[in-house]
């Protein structure tokens, strides 16, 4: 027999809240949260990253998108537009096997598929490598913000209360929810803008869904797709060529910002995904006979709640594509604007287009030691939906850690920018 395990009984004091110290606090694991989190480090600070899920990712992973767009101009002769971690992203997974580059003649656009647990364990290695001090499972409750300044965030974990006091704040958490804790303003659209729940599918015929026609799904999608219970009329099915899986992204509905709601839209998410199944079986048996579901992804939220910036970036910006004096990323996908239930407003833009993103549209007006990144920056509801993808958000979380450093204890809307964008060259300038 096995030594004996005594037991010793416990009863929780009093009080009991752990405080951390740190140089730059960033809420929100995702794409973006990760890249600031990674280049702060990476330039000496001490960085908690905190995230109410229990593993990294954010949407990339635990939302299966499977696909990183935005990090190329486009057109033939497309080049990359973001450095930073997206350099060893693309090479690491590259090498692995588990990243697939694709250069589309039609459209121009290069994108490169992922395997999904893959990049979540690349994000974890190069978190640690960079000695980030993860803070998972923790849900930001509260914020201590006077003077223009955020002193402290209180995070709710399984394990207790957790505060971080820091001297700069990362907002990489989608929904602005450093603004919201601290009562500043925050912009909510009047209109819903849909979600999606995306998900896994196997059992299908490989070859022919290699080269499956889209248009022929819309159209059947259009004429039936009501009566199996779906909303929208376009979408997309992705193989990952030899993995024996493709993503479905068909899925539309309201994405609420209400602890209820929010937790109906998984149904409602997975209900519609069953739809998609029962559909591609139905209409399509030569194909889809013995399709399943392998796995559902959470809901996928494009835009919920954003900061009110110093300044707002519009569409007509984004056309115009004019650099301005405080540009900090690039960018040149199209908008992509999920405004209603059926069909996605596309607006795309010439070959070689490019437009940037400027450090004020990610800095609250209200505060001078937060910056924002990701899909809750300032940004009218067209514009936002063409930078919120993965490739800027990798560009506005590198910016987010250079003007936190650079910027020190003064304002960050203030820093020195000529030095800051020197810093962020490549993210500028490179066309190579
Ligand atoms: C269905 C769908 C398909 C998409 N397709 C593509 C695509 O093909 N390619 C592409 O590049 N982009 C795509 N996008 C856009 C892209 O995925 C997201 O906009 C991007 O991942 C956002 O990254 P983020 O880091 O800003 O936020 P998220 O990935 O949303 O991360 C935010 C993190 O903050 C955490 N958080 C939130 N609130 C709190 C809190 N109170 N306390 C603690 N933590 C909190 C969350 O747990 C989450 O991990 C798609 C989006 C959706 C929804």
């Amino acid at each position: 027999m096995a030594d004996t395990i005594e037991t010793i009984v416990k009863r929780r004091p009093p009080g009991r809240e752990q405080r951390v110290d740190a140089d730059i606090c960033v809420v929100g694991a995702g794409m973006s949260g990760v890249s600031a989190a990674i280049e702060a480090a990476r330039l000496g600070r001490r960085v908690v990253l905190a995230d109410a899920s229990p593993a990294v990712g954010g949407q990339a992973v635990g939302s299966i998108i499977g696909t990183i767009i935005g990090l190329y101009s486009h057109g033939e002769n497309a080049y990359q537009l973001t450095h930073g971690i997206a350099d060893e992203l693309i090479e690491d997974l590259t090498a692995s096997g588990d990243l697939l580059r694709r250069h589309s003649t039609r459209t121009g656009t290069v994108t490169f598929q992922y395997e999904v647990m893959q990049l979540g364990r690349w994000m974890e290695r190069k978190l640690e490598d960079a000695g980030v001090r993860s803070l998972l499972g923790a849900t930001l409750i509260d914020a201590d913000f006077a003077n223009r300044r955020l002193r402290r965030l209180r995070f709710a974990t399984r394990y207790g209360v957790v505060d971080v006091e820091a001297g700069g704040y990362v907002d990489a958490s989608g929904d602005a929810v450093l603004s919201w804790q601290a009562s500043l303003g925050v912009r909510e659209p009047t209109a819903p803008v849909y979600g999606s729940l995306n998900f896994l599918l196997e059992g299908y015929d490989e070859e022919r869904v290699a080269r499956i026609d889209h248009e022929e799904v819309y159209a059947r999608l259009r004429e039936r797709g009501a009566a199996y219970g779906l909303v929208r009329h376009d979408g997309f099915l992705f193989a990952f060529p030899g993995k024996g899986s493709a993503l479905a992204n068909i899925t539309h509905f309201a994405t609420p910002m209400d602890p209820f709601g929010a937790s109906d839209m998984v149904f409602e998410g997975r209900r519609q995904a069953d739809a998609v199944v029962r559909f591609l079986r139905t209409e399509f048996p030569d194909m889809f006979a013995g399709v399943r579901v392998r796995h559902y992804g959470n809901p996928g939220i494009r835009q919920t709640r954003w900061i009110v910036g110093c300044r707002q970036l519009t569409l007509d910006d984004i056309r115009d594509g004019e650099r301005p004096r405080d540009a900090v990323a690039r960018c040149a996908w199209w908008v992509e604007l999920h405004d209603k239930e059926t069909l996605v407003h596309w607006e795309s833009f010439p070959d070689g287009h490019v437009y940037y993103i400027p450090l004020s549209c990610m800095v609250p007006a209200e505060a001078d030691n937060i910056v924002t990144v990701g899909r809750c920056v300032d940004a009218d509801a067209y514009a936002l939906s063409a930078i919120r993808v993965m490739g800027p958000c990798i560009a506005m979380g590198t910016a987010a850690a250079h003007a936190l450093d650079a910027a020190g204890s003064e304002p960050v809307i203030e820093v020195d920018m000529a030095a800051l964008q020197g810093r962020l060259r490549d993210n500028l300038e490179r066309t190579d």
